[in-house]
């Protein structure tokens, strides 16, 4: 069992304090839903774990094993088992999807254990199929020119390939149609295990009518306000955020 724990968590944007204290332990085996309105946080919550240099925690911990994640560089922390997949992943020329995919599995093993490429090509094929994906899109330079859609289910086909830890899922789901948000849902599903856990942030609770959350958090203006079960994620979608504000009284 492996675990990635958030503890009181402070992070500002040019002096901006966004994160106000977040607390978070996941296990492997695990998987948590994030939701909460837009501006309060979440994608923060996601690049301070990753490690984006736009991001300064000024209090608090990150630990995954209990080793130090933010003493970590980005490379660092994918190597250590940290994914990150986002609604919006940056357009690369030059480098095709399977190179970039390789490489990423590649830097997780040592010099004299690097996956062969037979075994590559089959990884990719098999997981491409599961997620409905065309051949070509393995030689398509990363990114490029790929649809809303075909972006957000090649970063399900990053995760599947480099088998991650855990994988923080940032709005994987936005703008999906209904199969696409199918295909997406049965990449995740597949990834449950022993040896994996995710933490998926989103708006909406439809995501999660296909990949059932083992925890889901309610996150308002930089702290988590509630946790509990599947349950508070269909309490939100019929009541909204409202319910939940005038239960706990927060005015904004
Ligand atoms: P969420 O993902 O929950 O919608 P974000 O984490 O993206 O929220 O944003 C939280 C707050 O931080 C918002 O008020 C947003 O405007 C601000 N913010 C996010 N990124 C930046 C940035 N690069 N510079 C300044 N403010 C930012
Ligand atoms: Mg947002
Ligand atoms: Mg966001």
């Amino acid at each position: 069992m492996a675990i990635l724990e958030v503890k009181n968590l402070h992070v500002s944007i040019e002096d901006k304090e966004i994160l106000k204290g977040v607390d978070l332990t996941i296990k492997t085996n695990e998987i948590h839903a994030i939701m909460g309105p837009n501006g309060t946080g979440k994608s923060t919550l996601a690049a301070a774990i990753m490690g984006h240099p736009s991001f300064t925690i000024t209090k608090g911990e990150i630990l995954l094993d209990g080793e130090n994640v933010l003493e970590m560089a980005v490379d660092e922390r994918a190597r250590a088992g940290l994914f990150l997949g986002v609604q919006y992943p940056s357009e690369i020329a030059g480098i095709t999807n399977a190179e970039f995919m390789r490489a990423a599995i590649n830097a997780r093993r040592d010099d004299d254990n690097k996956i062969p490429v037979m075994q590559f090509i089959r990884k990719m094929d098999e997981k491409m199929d599961v997620l409905d994906m065309a051949e070509e899109m393995a030689e398509r330079y990363l990114n490029e020119g790929f649809s809303g859609g075909e972006k957000k289910r090649n970063e399900i086909l990053q995760m599947m390939m480099i088998e991650p830890t855990f994988a923080i899922l940032d709005e994987i789901d936005s703008g999906l149609d209904i199969d696409a948000l199918k295909v997406v849902s049965k990449g995740i599903n597949a990834m449950r295990g022993e040896s994996f856990g995710a933490l998926i942030i989103t708006h909406y609770q439809r995501l999660l009518n296909y990949v059932t959350p083992d925890v889901v958090h309610v996150m308002m203006n930089g702290i988590i306000v509630k946790t509990g079960g599947v349950e508070l994620a269909k309490r939100l979608e019929a009541e909204g955020y409202k319910g939940i504000r005038d239960e706990l009284g927060i005015e904004f």
